[in-house]
């Protein structure tokens, strides 16, 4: 499951910060997540305790900013919410549009102890 993947890299992300600032463990992670990003949000939280299993981020509380998609027409310049990457521009019905937020996939905070 790709799901588990990204759970397991963002472990390793942990893992890493906390080593460099000398603590022990995650008390807090805040990640940010697009929802262009191919990541089902419902398979993420499926995997993720096993995945944090033994691991720094055990008993991390875990929150999850969704930042929803938003692209811009390349043909009449409108912006406009994006739910599939496949939709065309609901103004002119263009496909060509570059895709402005949603494709986020980051440990935007963590607090250690
Ligand atoms: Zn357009």
């Amino acid at each position: 499951m790709h799901e588990l993947s990204i759970a397991l890299g963002i472990v390793r992300i942990a893992e890493n910060e906390t080593k460099k600032a000398n603590a022990k463990k995650v008390e807090k992670i805040e990640l940010e997540i697009g929802t262009l990003a191919g990541i089902e949000f419902d398979s993420l939280d499926f995997v993720w305790s096993s995945a944090v299993k033994d691991t720094v981020l055990e008993n991390a509380i875990k929150k999850i900013n969704v930042i929803y998609g938003e692209a811009k027409c390349f043909d009449c310049d409108t912006s406009f919410k994006l739910d599939n990457i496949y939709d065309a521009c609901p103004n002119c019905k263009s496909y060509l549009k570059g895709i402005i937020k949603g494709k986020e996939l980051l440990v935007k905070f963590l607090e250690v102890s």
